[in-house]
């Protein structure tokens, strides 16, 4: 039976716009948080009480840090003591149950996976089901939107167990974070929606085999032929690349050499079984074993018009702001 994990009730306060009022016994919290619930009765409450947490987080990040941004969320101000950095009663609640899944679920599992190269989907599914993926979908489409310093916490607490299994889980954001930012309502309700009702995987396909830090010299082209684009070249290094369900894809749209790089490339949204697309064998990356990386061959890959995020050339700024708001998260 999997396991779930639960807070007490002590360590929600009701949030009074003070945080100075919310510090509470770190290490009394470490003691009463996180105990096991086996029955499927009290799952099922866990988990609505774990998802009011989530969402709690997400008004309280409203409510009271109106300019969201990483340290936002963990900085107040103590007028006896200057800057407090404490994590709110709510961040610590996250933080414990993403701690107890990576001691309990991740661990245990780390070695096994590590030796075989077996993707985690046993430990997705659980993680998926506890809300701890897919951090920055909004509420509209069904995710907690957490915000980046909440998402850098959880993937620190999972990454104790596992950097690799943590990959797999982390980069379903950088897959998403495109679609995030630049995806208009109906993209974001078809692909970022299956995300929360279903445990599956996307993908960040950007780097190619010529162009990894200098993204603006990618060589993958796609030409609009009627209702469609037709991509055709090679990605490399794609994490979740065999698993994912469909793929961001940064392709180069204007094939003038004189055009500049940042006006000539346009994001797409690339179902996986789309024909002739082809991922590649899997990378055995040292200490990375369970996340899955590698190659995707795009060889006259149709794909729909309704697929472009934003517009033609709108591409490289989309790509560069996943990689801001991601970025932490891939270095943890
Ligand atoms: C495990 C793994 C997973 C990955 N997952 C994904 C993924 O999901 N999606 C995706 O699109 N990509 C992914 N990547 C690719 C990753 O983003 C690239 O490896 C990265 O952008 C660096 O590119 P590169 O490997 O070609 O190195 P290069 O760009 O060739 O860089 C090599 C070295 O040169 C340095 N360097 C480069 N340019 C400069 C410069 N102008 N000035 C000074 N120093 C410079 C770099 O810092 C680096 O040390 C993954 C890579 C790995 C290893």
């Amino acid at each position: 039976m999997p396991l779930l994990y639960t807070h007490t009730p002590y360590l929600a306060p009701h949030f009074t716009g003070n945080p100075v009022h919310h510090r509470i016994d770190r290490n009394k919290q470490d003691l009463q948080l996180g105990s096991l619930i086996e029955n499927a009765d009290d799952q099922s409450n866990a988990m609505a009480r774990i998802m009011k947490s989530m969402k709690s987080l997400v008004s309280l990040r409203r409510s009271f840090f109106s300019v969201d941004r990483s340290f936002a969320s963990s900085k107040s101000t103590d007028s006896s003591t200057g800057v407090c950095f404490d994590l709110t009663p709510e961040q610590m609640e996250v933080q414990q149950l993403a701690r107890q899944f990576s001691r309990s679920e991740i661990l245990p599992a780390a070695a096994r996976h590590d030796k075989t190269g077996e993707y985690p989907w046993e430990i997705i599914k659980k993680a998926h089901s506890l809300g701890l993926m897919n951090h920055h979908i909004a509420e509209e489409f069904g995710g907690s939107d957490i915000g980046s310093f909440e998402s850098a916490m959880i993937i620190e607490e999972l990454g104790y167990g596992c950097t690799g299994i943590t990959a797999a889980i982390d980069c379903n954001n950088l897959g998403e974070i495109p679609v995030v930012l630049a995806g208009n309502k109906e993209q974001k309700k078809k692909y970022l929606g299956r995300m929360i009702e279903e445990p599956l995987m996307c993908a960040y396909c950007v780097t190619e085999p010529g162009a990894g830090s200098d993204v603006s010299n990618i060589k993958t082209k796609a030409e609009k032929k009627g209702d469609h684009y037709v991509l055709n070249g090679q990605k490399m290094w794609i994490t979740n690349g065999g698993h994912a369900n469909w793929y961001f894809v940064l392709a180069r749209t204007n094939p003038d050499p004189k055009a500049p790089s940042h006006k000539s490339l346009t994001g797409f949204i690339v179902d996986r079984h789309t024909p002739g697309l082809t991922p590649g064998r899997k990378e055995i990356n040292m200490g990375q074993r369970a996340s899955d990386t590698r190659g995707i061959t795009f060889e006259d890959v149709l794909v729909p018009k309704e697929n472009v995020l934003i517009a033609e050339g709108a591409g490289f700024k989309i790509a560069m702001g996943a990689f801001d708001r991601t970025r932490p998260t891939v270095q943890i």
